[in-house]
């Protein structure tokens, strides 16, 4: 069982918070890119070994801008090149403004059974600045619509915004939670340097954020959730009814993935690959065959840490026979461990560590103070 995961580095205008990796100026090299991804794709049909795919995923960038042709001509090529399961889970990010009737029976046909909607905030003002290409009504009609032909859905919001207040989140979510969606992925705004959002608050244009306020933020969202079904299977992540992402939930499990189109991530057990942040680069590399990615051999150590992190966010928590495999834990691990139990921050039950409500506040902390240096 593995994964793929394609990246499509497009997107129609920037929004301000964003640090991924896409390119809104595009048109003249599109038909390359697809042809490199296609290409990358059957050059690396050896990297999962003989594992079948239970998960694809388009991620981006925006994948909602993909043509029918090029949507089909990738996805026939993941068929042909590799043993994929009959039922699969196949997810695809879509911005609000990308989902019309026609988007929706075009991606069904190709196979696409899971919607990823980027919403952010229901709330214009939000939106604006945040240069999102959608309005806060498309959010609520492309929800519905969504939903009416019968496809999974996980809705993004981002909370810890400038200039909101605790109820202006609790609004949001309220907004969310009657649209019933059946996963919901919440994240904490973070202002990373080299983004349009950094600028506007060193200008002073918006305000800084206060970590207090993105922590209360969070329990709201937390306890919001829980009163309306929503299980928090993950820090930031919440379901009903069991409809965990399973792409997702096979990166935190260790399960292998490849990853396909500039920036993409690799993982093989062993080692991790990502491939170069840049769309010309990567074309130029797919068609001469020349290195267009690095790689990293993990060691005992790294793999140890990796299962900490990931494994403490979700509800599965972490085995500690299983930990032990990757590396044999120091005293000072559990000298911490210790103190993180006495604090009720970490709770153990039959050989698994799991975080206490409290301690999911400060996931990141615990994991990185239990780490093997
Ligand atoms: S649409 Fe998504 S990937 Fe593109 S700029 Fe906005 S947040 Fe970033």
């Amino acid at each position: 069982m593995a994964g793929i995961y394609i990246h499509i580095p497009f997107c129609k205008q920037k929004c301000t918070y964003c640090d991924f990796h896409f390119s809104t100026t595009f048109t003249a090299y599109r038909e390359k890119m697809i042809e490199a991804i296609v290409e990358e794709l059957k050059t690396r049909v050896n990297y999962l070994g003989k594992q079948t795919i239970s998960t694809l995923y388009f991620g981006g960038g925006t994948p909602s801008l993909l043509t029918q042709e090029e949507l089909k001509l990738i996805v026939e090529t993941v068929h042909q090149n590799y043993r994929v399961e009959p039922e699969i889970e196949f997810t695809l990010e879509a911005n609000p403004d990308d989902i019309t009737i026609e988007q929706l029976l075009m991606w069904k046909a190709e196979g696409v059974n899971r919607l990823s909607i980027g919403l952010q905030s229901f709330l214009q003002e939000d939106l604006d600045w945040m240069n999102r290409a959608h309005s806060a009504e498309e959010s609520v009609s492309a929800v519905k619509l969504a939903k009416e032909h019968g496809f999974s859905l996980t809705v993004d919001l981002i909370y810890g915004l400038p200039n909101r207040t605790n109820f202006d989140w609790e609004y949001n979510i309220e907004k969310l939670v009657a649209l019933s969606p059946d996963h919901i992925s919440a994240y904490c705004l973070t202002v990373e340097k080299r983004t349009a959002l950094y600028k506007l608050i060193e200008k002073g244009d918006l305000p800084e954020v206060g970590e207090d306020d993105q922590s209360e933020q969070f329990e709201i969202l937390v306890r919001k959730m829980k009163e309306s079904g929503y299980q928090q299977y993950e820090i930031s992540n919440f379901a009903k009814e069991e409809a965990y992402s399973q792409h997702n939930s096979n990166y935190w499990r260790g399960v292998n993935y490849l990853g396909i189109g500039p920036s993409a991530h690799s993982f093989d057990g062993e080692s991790r690959r990502w491939n170069v942040s840049n769309n010309p680069q990567y074309i130029k590399g797919v068609e001469e065959k020349t290195n267009y990615f690095e790689e990293e051999i993990l060691t005992p150590k790294d793999m140890f840490n990796e299962l900490l992190l990931t494994g403490l966010r979700t509800k599965w928590g972490v085995n500690l026979e299983l930990l032990s495999f990757k590396h044999c834990p120091s005293k000072q691990f559990y000298k911490q461990l210790d103190s993180f139990k006495e604090f009720e921050l970490v709770n153990e039950e039959e050989g698994v560590l799991y975080l206490t409500e409290k301690g999911k506040l400060q996931a990141d902390h615990i994991a990185a103070m239990l780490f093997l240096e």
